[in-house]
């Protein structure tokens, strides 16, 4: 997934703190298993949280600071295989479609904040191509033919 046109990420790792909904299907999770040497067993035991829904949420260091606890040295110990929310940063749909959301994303976002919403939004309003599904877990457990719980939908066509 390329990033958005004129975005550039300043590596500050603030969209790696400990905000939560970062979820791996079961072969995203076994593809970062692999990535990190380990079986999907021990990659559970360190990295993930099993959810009812059959999906992993990643997890984060304790307290409401804390990074994910796959963003290590500054970087992130699976990049080439991050979960789907994290390649798409910041083409997600609230952030294209909501100047509110964007704003609010942007006060986080070094990278976001010096694009500016119009320059994000460009692609969509002039019916480039289609962004992503605004629920990431959503797309996840589509594609794994589970139910979805809750989540926001996906976006109209
Ligand atoms: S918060 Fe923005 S600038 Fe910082 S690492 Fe994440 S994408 Fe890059
Ligand atoms: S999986 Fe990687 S990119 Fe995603 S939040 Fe964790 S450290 Fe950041």
């Amino acid at each position: 997934m390329t990033p958005p046109r004129g975005f550039r990420c300043l590596m500050c790792g603030e969209c790696c703190r400990g905000r939560g909904g970062v979820y791996l299907d079961r072969e995203g999770a076994a593809a970062a298993a692999r990535h990190l040497g380990l079986d999907l067993p021990g990659m559970e035991a360190v990295f993930l949280e099993r959810e009812p829904s059959g999906l992993y949420s990643v997890l984060n260091a304790p307290g409401p600071e804390g990074h994910c606890l796959l963003f290590r040295g500054g970087q992130c110990l699976i990049h080439p295989v991050k979960p789907l929310v994290c390649r798409a940063w910041p083409r997600l749909w609230a952030l294209v479609t909501d100047p509110r959301a964007f704003l609010e994303a942007a006060e986080a976002c070094p990278g976001l904040s010096r694009l500016g919403f119009e320059a994000l939004s460009a692609e969509y309003r002039s019916g480039g191509k289609p962004l992503p599904p605004r629920s990431y877990k959503a797309v996840l457990l589509a594609r794994s033919g589970m139910r979805r719980q809750g989540g926001h939908g996906f976006p109209p066509a």
